[in-house]
């Protein structure tokens, strides 16, 4: 799989993760490494909250759409 952002903009980089909201292939310069809250609903884990943040990876857009800016 290749780096969709780097795509777009012509390039082409090997992805190293993936989205975990979009599940696009983000290169290791794209991708967003987050230690988040877990999110209402729990997907994919169970919905009860865990004491522990999990890392998750996010693209750019997904990330900042998160973060709400
Ligand atoms: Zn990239
Ligand atoms: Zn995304």
């Amino acid at each position: 799989m290749k780096c969709y952002v780097c795509a777009k903009e012509g390039r082409s980089s090997d992805a190293v993760a993936v989205c975990i909201v979009c599940g696009m292939g983000l290169c290791e310069h794209h991708a967003m490494r987050e230690e988040l809250d877990m999110w209402e609903g729990g997907y994919p884990f169970p919905a009860r909250r865990v004491k522990a943040k999990i890392p998750r990876i996010l693209c750019p857009e997904c990330y900042h759409a998160l973060k709400g800016g």
